[in-house]
């Protein structure tokens, strides 16, 4: 059956995948631009921005580019689903996203969340101070803090610090439980990670340890399941039928905000968020390198994540993105962003 993707859009009369074009980036940026400098001056400096696109080519280039033109040169995998029927609409790399296992950085974070709501042991409004590390005293992995951070913040910017101090109230096998219900892990996968000191287990529970491995695309699911009304597909076939996972409502609010923070201006900024045209939600994740099939490299490179949901207010496609070697912010997003503008652009066929 197709499926039919036009009430997924922000702005659902004038825009879906098939009408976006150059014009509607530069409309995009330019009032982006007008809400920065005034009115003239981004006239003036669309003008300009018009006249570098011609030398660079950048117009044409954008319309010609393929899945195929630039999937080559990413080392990695990706898979980008219909999260209403679990289907999947493109994917790259099967062996990647569907086989091998990952360490998930903090693309785990959200489930400590869920797990720990669940318990009502999280105060949304509590603020917890990421301080500046000094010397070796390391905090987060932002280096200068994040300062006063509510849990919105958190999210969006992946505090490490905050998220420790969440996981200092979690129970690790409620924790391997909860992951075990979103079908990220089997149930038979917990003991070795009860034999870890309480600090690795912390760890864990954050995405800062190479312990804990799974496959992207099971990732992806359990997200989806946040944003679908809770129904957490067990394939990508979009025959199964799901079953139910109850989300609370209040933080599925909050999980929304934090993943469109991360997307304006938190981690997940470099996905492109003023040139698409609807709302994104974006979550990164950095974990140490593995070799994907459990075993873990000591070169100190490190695996790059992005997950994305388009359009913000009413998820319809859900993407994963696996970058080999790289970081979540710097790498993962970026193609992210990149994929879904070429879904937009009708670049991959609708689930059928
Ligand atoms: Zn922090």
């Amino acid at each position: 059956m197709n499926q039919d993707f036009s009430h997924c859009f922000y702005r659902e009369t004038s825009c879906n995948r098939d009408c976006l074009d150059l014009e509607t980036d530069a409309l995009l940026i330019y009032r982006l631009v007008e809400k920065v400098m005034g009115h003239k001056h981004s006239f003036l400096l669309l003008a300009v921005f018009f006249l570098a696109l011609t030398c660079m080519g950048y117009g044409s280039d954008l319309h010609r580019t393929k899945q195929a033109d630039f999937l080559p040169d990413f080392n990695g995998g990706m898979l980008l689903i219909d999260i209403n029927s679990g289907r999947e609409i493109a994917s790259y790399r099967k062996d990647v996203i569907y086989e091998r296992r990952y360490s998930p950085g903090s693309l785990i974070k959200v489930f400590l969340l869920y797990d720990l709501w669940r318990q009502g042991l999280v105060d949304p409004a509590q603020k917890i101070f990421c301080p500046p590390s000094r010397g070796r005293e390391r905090y987060c992995w932002d280096v200068a803090g994040h300062k006063e951070t509510d849990l919105r913040r958190a999210i969006a910017y992946s505090c490490n610090h905050y998220f420790l101090k969440l996981a200092e109230r979690e129970d690790l096998n409620s924790f391997l439980r909860a992951l075990a219900a979103f079908r990220i892990i089997s149930e038979e996968n917990y003991n070795p990670y009860s034999k870890l000191p309480r600090e690795e287990q912390e760890k864990l529970m954050i995405g800062d340890s190479s312990c804990l491995q799974v496959t992207p695309y099971k990732i992806l699911l359990a997200y989806s399941c946040i944003f679908n009304g809770g129904y957490l597909f067990d394939s990508t076939d979009g025959k199964n039928p799901g079953t139910r996972i109850h989300i609370d409502a209040e933080l599925k609010n909050i999980i929304s905000q934090g993943l469109r923070a991360s997307a304006i201006n938190g981690t997940s900024r470099r996905a492109g968020q003023e040139v698409l045209p609807c709302w994104l939600l974006g979550k990164t994740g950095t974990s140490p390198y593995t070799n994907g099939y459990g075993m873990v490299s000591n070169n100190g490179a490190t695996h790059g994540w992005f997950v994305g949901f388009i359009p913000a207010d009413n998820p319809c496609v859900g993407l994963i993105v696996f970058c080999e070697k790289g970081n979540g912010a710097n790498d993962a997003a970026v193609i992210g962003g990149r994929i879904l503008h070429l879904w937009l652009e009708g670049n991959f066929e609708n689930p059928r």
